[in-house]
Parts: C-alpha cells; structure tokens; sequence
C-alpha cells in the first residue's frame, strides 16, 4: 500500500526533472509534453485507476487526484494527459470483459493511449444530446460522419472513446436516448478521419475532427446501443473530482509563487509583503484553494465509498476553478510587470487555469446543475 504522502512525495520527484524552463520551452512551440507523459506511464502513474488484475495499479479516485494536482502545484500541466484517467472509467464500468482483457493490460503498461474524448460539436456545444456526428449499422461495422471540435491529445494517443448518435433524436423518446459510446482505434483511422488543430491560448493539442464514412467494428462499441449518454454521464463525477484537483494544484502554484515573491520583493524600501494590500488578496485566494480543496476531499472520499457525489464533484469542479482563477490574478497582482513576463511561469499558468472554467464543463452548467439537481428549483433547459 503506497501513502497519498508517499504518491504525492514520487510525482513531485519526478516533477522536478520538468521544471519550468521543460513547460515553457513546449508552450512557446506549441509542442506535446512527450518525455513527461512518458515518464509519468512508465511511473504507472497514468495507469494508476486500472484494477490490479489487468497490470495497473488499482489506486482510489482519490489517490489518482493527488497525481494531478501535485503535476499542477509543481508548475506543470496535467491537462496534456489528464483525459486518461478519466476516460478509462467509461471502459472500467461499461467495456465487455474482452475490451477490457484486450485494451487494459496495454494501457497499464504503456503501450497503448487512451487519451481523447470526443463529445463536443460546433454546432450542439453543451447541449450533448444535439450533437449529430452519426454512427449507422453497417453489417458488422459502424459507419461515423459528422464532425466534431475541441478534441483534444487525439494525434498522441491510440485510442479515443467516441460519442455518436445511433438513433435519429425525433425518434427517440428521450433525448438522452439513441447516443452510443465507441472505441475508436486512431491508427487504423486512414483517411476516414481528418484532424485540424485548433489554436488557442494554451499549449492543449485540441483539434476539429472531420468523420466521413469511418469504420468501427461492432465489437467496438461499448456497452449497449443506445445507452452512451448514460454511461458517459456515469464519468462525470469523477472527471469533475480529477479536475477540481488541477485546480487546487494550480491555486497552490499561485498562492506559493504569490507568497514567496511578497516576501522577497523590495520596494519603497520594505518588502511589498508588508503591504495589506499585497497581502490580502492572496491570503484571500488561499483559503478559497483550501476550501475548494475540503470539498474536492469528500467528493473523493464519497466516490471511492460508492456513495453518492454529484453533488459534492460538481461544487468541488466550480469552486476549485474559481479559486485557481481568483489565486492567479492575485499572483498575476502581485508579481506586477514581471508577471507578465514568461520567465517566472505565471502567465502560463495563469492562461492554463483559465481553461477550468469552461471546460470539460462550463461553470455555467455547473451552477444550473446545482440549482436543478441539488437545490429543487425548476430546470431552465
Ligand atoms: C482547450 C480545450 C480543450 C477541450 N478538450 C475537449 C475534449 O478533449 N473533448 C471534448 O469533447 N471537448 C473538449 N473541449 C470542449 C469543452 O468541453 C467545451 O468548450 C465546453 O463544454 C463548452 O462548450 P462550448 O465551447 O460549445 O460553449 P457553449 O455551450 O456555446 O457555451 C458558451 C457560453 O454560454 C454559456 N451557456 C450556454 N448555455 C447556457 C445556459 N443554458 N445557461 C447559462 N449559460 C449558458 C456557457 O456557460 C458558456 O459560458 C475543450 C475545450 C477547450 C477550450
């Protein structure tokens, strides 16, 4: 049995051989964190939520969360690897013995990727249930068209867990009904499959995806026809706790950044420490990181108990967002000019948190689904 406190102690070990100037090389280039997320498998670190029995390591949800948000407190970015911790729970609960037997066991040891999710679309946004990239039942194939955007990690990984709809939406009576979840081997893809990248703020290989005509074999689709909504929605407590703790991880970063160039920064000849006004915005920030921290905590410890937890990975992915958000400005404030400047990794990390408020999920979504689903009050889509 290893500690949190012995996890934690080897990621920021490893941490430290990819230290600022490692990311910010990559950020400038727009280039993939390859030797760190090699290293990191190697480590069995990203295998870590796959059971004992095929070769990973069987950790809890929330083992798995110190990973991430040490990655993120050391200054680093788990978001270029995130997705295989999180995606592994739709083929842990839903996949066939025999995609587990034939999927698992490589992924623990390295040799295959499971690393993109593909669910957004231009034209649905956070509406899932109007997406319209379709899957159609060829004989003992699938077709795939449509498109799809924002999918991220796709040319570095194998795999990608996909979700097309398999029955028209008017004709299903609910429209969380008719969508199906595929395993889709990339490299077998061809030219069925175009990739663009998108540009954006940071360094996240994210891309639009164009289907016309893909084949997937039927032995890929996972669970039954029809249910994928659901067992993409099954995933969600636990990516929200995985990214609630990117988060804490990335308010830690500011909050000790933060403090530590307030202690040492002379001007007007006292430290600007001293300065309540310094000083208030981060002590501010700080507590709002622990406190997002306790929430992500039980939210953890409810999933790994199998208790219910919607409603403690919701408020722990908003509030854990927020808080990184609020502790990067204050540090953001507080470096001053020199915050801006990429040498000191504030920046980059302030462009990095950002991304927590609007994806997997906006905190829009995340706020209506407390008030619908926590709070009883009346659904307003
Ligand atoms: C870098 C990056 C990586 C990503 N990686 C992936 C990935 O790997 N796989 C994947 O599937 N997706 C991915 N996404 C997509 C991400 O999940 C979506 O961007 C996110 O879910 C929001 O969808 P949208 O951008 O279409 O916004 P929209 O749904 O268009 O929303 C726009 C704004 O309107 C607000 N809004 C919309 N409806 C309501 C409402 N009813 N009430 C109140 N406010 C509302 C939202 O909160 C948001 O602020 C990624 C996105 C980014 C930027």
């Amino acid at each position: 049995m290893t500690s949190r406190q012995e996890i934690k102690e080897g990621v920021e070990a490893l941490c430290r051989r990819y230290p600022g100037e490692y990311w910010r090389a990559l950020d400038r280039e727009r280039l993939y964190p390859e030797a760190f997320v090699r290293e990191l498998t190697i480590a069995g670190y990203l295998g870590c939520l796959i059971p004992e029995e095929f070769g990973g390591a069987g950790l809890s949800l929330g083992d798995a969360c110190v990973i991430l948000e040490e990655i993120n407190r050391s200054g680093g970015n788990s978001a270029a690897c995130h997705a295989q911790m999180y995606t592994m729970g739709t083929l842990l609960r839903h996949g066939s013995p025999e995609q587990k037997r034939r999927y698992l066991p490589a992924i623990a040891a390295g040799e295959l990727r499971l690393q993109a999710f593909g669910v957004t679309e231009p034209n649905a946004g956070s509406d899932t249930t109007r997406i319209t990239t379709t899957a159609a039942r060829r004989g003992d194939r699938y077709l795939v068209t449509g498109q799809k955007t924002f999918i991220s990690r796709v040319q570095h990984s194998d795999l990608m867990i996909l979700l097309a709809r398999t029955t028209p939406r008017e004709q299903v009576q609910k429209r969380t009904d008719g969508l199906s979840v595929f395993l889709v081997d990339l490299r077998a893809a061809g030219d069925r499959l175009r990739v663009r990248p998108v540009e954006t703020m940071v360094n996240h290989e994210t891309n639009e995806l164009f289907f016309d005509g893909l084949e997937v074999p039927v032995e890929n689709l996972i669970g039954e026809e029809g249910k994928g909504f659901h067992y993409i929605l099954s995933g969600m407590n636990a990516e929200r706790i995985l990214i609630a703790s990117e988060s804490v991880g990335d308010g830690r970063f500011f909050v000790e950044r933060a403090s530590e160039y307030a202690r040492e920064r002379v001007v007007f000849d006292r430290r600007i420490g001293e300065n309540q006004g310094v000083q208030f915005p981060i002590a501010r920030a700080h507590m709002n990181v622990e406190a997002a921290a306790a929430i992500r905590d039980r939210a953890a410890d409810r999933y790994d108990r199998g208790e219910p937890c919607g409603a403690e990975a919701n408020m722990a992915k908003y509030l854990a967002s927020e808080a990184a958000w609020e502790a990067g400005n204050a540090a953001m404030t507080t470096f001053g000019g020199y915050g801006m400047a990429s040498e000191y990794d504030v920046e980059r990390k302030f462009r990095e948190a950002r991304l927590f408020l609007v994806a997997p999920v906006a905190n829009n979504l995340v706020l209506s689904h407390v008030a619908q689903h926590v709070l009883g009050m009346p659904k307003s889509f």
